[in-house]
């Protein structure tokens, strides 16, 4: 029997099952009685593709012998957004598969409390950056929790973006095994997996945008898109008792034969097949997307697809598709010739769409902080769009089209049922409400906006709000469900702006800060400064790059280069991007940190439209820089990940702020040395030394629930950063007085801190204490 599973807009999955084989007997004589019906001439044909499967089931893998997994429902992880592409989990008892792999797919796994551990199959729709801008960081990710291998299934010249990353690829790492499109189907215990190519000639005007340079992607005359129709393998089914009841049918063995697709002819002369007394089989769903207009056409026409159109009830189930997923964009969904073939599968068949959204809040708990924090200050912490435009309506269970949302399952097997038992929908009264009932939080909050208004009735009247410092990501070295990777938007004025640093999804966190205005701040982006190489500060650079470029419009010729000032290695993920994924390179003028002359600098001033830009080494990694700037008699020191550092000292003194790291708490000095960050404390001393009028520390280790330990800081003009937090100079004198509030705010985040904090230091006195008595043992 067949059932199929849904087409995703680039490339479109299908399922369905094998046939079941037919045969009569007889309870009497307890023979198999050959057949007269159409099944001896279906018999054969199914025999000779037997063994061709079997054959190729001996070749491949012993996996495929296994047991089907009982249970199967897909699951929506990304509804995507303008910085997140959509993503789609298959769920079985034993293993996950994943399609497509946007920036930020971590952080959704992480928040859809979906193991990450599980995913053993990675398949591609096309090979575009935003379906395989989280590849890097998922594969760390699974390496952490030592997952040895994911295969990769999809368009050719992705596989090789793990050599980028140094530690990727080893022997003890997770590896990237490629599964090349002209192997054919690929099948395991639980499914079958048909890949469906198709292609779009590329079109000049796709690289109208990087006029200037011819880039090495346009040797290609082809893009490929590929969709995968996936068949589940059967499992056994169950006797539906009702049936047998209707029938007059007595249990007994022989209906154990029936189970396998047996006939059975009873004694009084009736023939009872599989199908009269069988619970029905689970049908599942299809994925189809189709991320450009351009392929359109080759989709519609594609005859591996078009043999499930025009299904009605009396078609064969193999030959039928129950739900197809469009991970198709929403203005394309919505062109004609989609709707009509949409149509052409058929009334019985559901389609899930999707909306195309701005923002892609995926979180109660971020957004809850978010709508705390508010209450606070609204200018420091402002409300995510998300949060203050109504919300989409729920999915209807029983329409033919069902709109997808993040965590909307379907579920297959055991039962075929639609669920949306996990969508949640951030509600900013809600939210908030919980905090003005809290009598002890609103008391820190008026105190806090009293000590404030006193302050700036004490104060010379100050109202400058540019240079605007807005923290994209302030986590280190892995996202949580609180902080992103590093990443600081740094606005001039309300036409030139700078990127610090830019982790994997600071995209996603730029269109959840700005909404539908991110396009016109993305056209006021002038450069991009990458600190080092480590994964945690540059996978989301060609993201911003091509976001930018989208934001100017394709038709538009004269795009003004992005400047990236990077270590020297970054050419290489750029010279890689430009030639396989999209052509990068034209679109920025690349200057390496490591090279920088005079002159360069003097350069990069100017075409930043600063006074001063001066890259300093830290004590980091190799290479590792510190940036000081200099804007309108304005100082800003960034410190990128360091340890203290005396040169930072020495370049940034007197600044008018400084950004500094404080990966680690006080108390944890050793293991930052080790990993060569800072503690808080470390941080605060660096600043004072500078002289530094302002502190800001952030990259929190995301071992810190929420927050990091800040209750032990009681320096005057030190404060910590939030994901959006959005400082402008009008607010620095009253910036260290935000920590009193949010230690009301945060006490039991801060609680739970403290004891992972004590836990730690007894681990670790147990550890030296048994490091002590080995020492004894040997010299005695
Ligand atoms: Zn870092
Ligand atoms: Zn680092």
């Amino acid at each position: 029997m067949g059932l199929k599973l849904g087409t995703s807009g680039e490339s479109f999955v299908l399922c369905k099952f094998h046939k079941i084989q037919t045969r009569t007997y007889s309870l009497k004589s307890g023979k198999v009685i050959p057949s007269e019906t159409w099944y001896g001439e279906q018999k054969k044909k199914t025999k000779s593709s037997k063994v061709k499967e079997d054959q190729k089931i001996s070749q491949t893998d012993d996996i495929i012998s296994q047991k089907a997994s009982d249970s199967i429902d897909v699951h929506i992880v990304g509804k995507g957004s303008k910085g997140f592409s959509r993503a789609v989990v298959i769920n079985t008892t034993s293993t996950r598969y994943l399609f497509n792999c946007g920036e930020g797919i971590q952080r959704f796994f992480m928040v859809d409390k979906l193991k990450i551990a599980k995913i053993e199959h990675l398949f591609l729709t096309s090979n575009s950056w935003s379906n395989i801008g989280g590849l890097i960081g998922l594969l760390f990710m699974l390496e952490n929790i030592g997952v040895p291998k994911i295969t990769l299934h999809g368009p050719p010249n992705v596989e090789g973006i793990s050599s980028m990353c140094k530690h990727l690829g080893q022997s003890d790492g997770t590896k990237l095994e490629k599964r090349l499109l002209t192997e054919g189907n690929y099948e395991d215990n639980n499914f079958k997996f048909q890949y469906v190519p198709f292609f779009r000639k590329k079109e000049k005007t796709d690289e109208a945008a990087f006029a200037s340079k011819k880039p090495k992607l346009d040797s290609l005359p082809v893009e490929v898109s590929v969709a995968y129709i996936c068949t589940p393998k059967p499992s056994i089914r169950r006797i539906d008792i009702q049936k047998c009841i209707e029938l007059d049918i007595a249990p007994g063995p022989c209906l154990n034969l029936v189970k396998t697709g047996e006939s059975v002819t009873l004694e009084d002369g009736r023939v009872i097949n599989s199908e009269d007394i069988l619970k029905p089989l689970v049908q599942s769903p299809s994925f189809i997307k189709c991320s450009h207009s351009g392929f359109l056409t080759p989709l519609i026409n594609n005859e591996g697809l078009k043999k499930y159109q025009n299904t009605d009830e009396n078609t064969p189930v193999e030959m039928t598709v129950d739900l197809i997923i469009h991970l198709t964009p929403e203005h394309i969904v919505k062109l004609p010739e989609y709707q009509q073939w949409i149509n052409s599968f058929g009334a019985n068949v559901k389609h899930m769409i999707f909306e195309d959204t701005f923002s892609n809040v995926m979180d109660d708990e971020g957004s809850k902080i978010q709508s705390h924090l508010n209450l606070l200050h609204p200018e420091l912490f402002p409300l995510l769009p998300a949060l203050t435009t109504p919300t989409s309506t729920l999915p209807d269970m029983t329409s033919n089209i069902i709109t997808g949302e993040n965590n909307l399952k379907y579920h297959y097997k055991p039962y075929t049922q639609l669920s949306r038992e996990l969508i949640t929908q951030p509600n900013l009264e809600d939210f908030q409400s919980e905090i003005t009932r809290n009598p002890e939080i609103t008391e820190a909050i008026d105190n806090f906006k009293q000590e404030v208004a006193k302050l700036k009735s004490e104060i010379p009247k100050d109202d400058r709000v540019y240079p605007e410092i807005v923290f994209l990501g302030t986590g280190a070295s892995t996202s949580s469900k609180f902080r992103n990777f590093s990443g600081i938007l740094l606005r001039l004025d309300d036409s030139k702006s700078i990127m610090l640093d830019c982790g994997e999804a600071t995209i996603s966190q730029l269109y959840d800060h700005y909404g539908e205005k991110t396009d016109s701040i993305l056209r006021t982006l002038n450069g991009v400064f990458i600190s080092h190489m480590h994964a945690d500060h540059h996978l989301g650079l060609c993201g911003i790059i091509q976001a930018r470029l989208d934001a100017f419009g394709k038709e538009k010729k004269d795009i003004p280069r992005l400047i990236v000032a990077a270590p020297s290695s970054m050419k290489r993920w750029i010279n890689y991007i430009d030639g396989r994924i999209y052509p990068v390179s034209a679109a920025i003028k690349f200057f390496p940190l490591q090279r920088l002359k005079l002159e360069d600098k003097l350069n990069i001033a100017k075409l930043l439209n600063l006074d001063d830009f001066n890259p300093v080494d830290v004590n980091h990694c190799l290479g590792a820089k510190g940036l000081c700037l200099k804007y309108n008699g304005f100082k800003l020191v960034y410190s990128g990940d360091t340890m203290p550092c005396n040169n930072l000292v020495r370049h940034g003194k007197d600044c008018d702020i400084l950004i500094h790291e404080a990966t680690f708490d006080e108390g944890m000095e050793k293991e930052a040395k080790f990993k060569m960050h800072s503690t808080t404390t470390q941080a605060i001393e660096i600043g004072q030394k500078m002289k530094a009028k302002q502190i800001i520390l952030t990259h929190f280790s995301q071992r810190f629930k929420k927050v990091p330990n800040f209750t032990n800081i009681h320096t005057s003009n030190v404060s910590i950063a939030f994901d959006h937090m959005t400082v402008r100079p009008c607010d620095y004198p009253y910036l260290s007085l935000l920590l009193k509030p949010l230690a009301v705010m945060f006490e039991d985040a801060i609680k739970i801190n403290n004891i992972i904090k004590m836990k730690r230091t007894q681990k670790d006195a147990l550890k030296l204490e048994s490091e002590a008595a080995q020492v004894k043992s040997h010299s005695s």
